[in-house]
């Protein structure tokens, strides 16, 4: 019984480090989400694109003077289809 416990805690500690590798080569910023209309966090998917953490959407990226968010059109989700992140 202890011993599938440290199992299980040696499998967690595993995936938290996986979650830490993760998060440190991520770049974050933060915006007003098109989605929810929320000031969040968002997360760089690929370059252009983010995923907001509070309602999980993509979007994108656009720098005009300011930086402004938008949702994703087709054409973008299917570019981001085509071009899934580089991990
Ligand atoms: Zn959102």
């Amino acid at each position: 019984m202890i011993r599938s416990l440290a199992k299980d805690v040696d499998a967690m500690s595993k995936d938290w480090s996986k979650l830490l590798k993760f998060f440190s080569h991520v770049e974050t910023v933060t915006g007003v989400c098109p989605e929810c209309h929320e000031q969040t966090m968002l997360i760089s998917i690929v370059s252009d694109y983010y995923r907001c953490t509070s309602c999980g959407e993509d979007i994108k990226q656009y720098v005009n003077g300011s930086i402004k968010y938008f949702a994703l059109d087709d054409k973008d989700k299917q570019w981001l289809k085509e071009n899934p992140s580089s991990e």
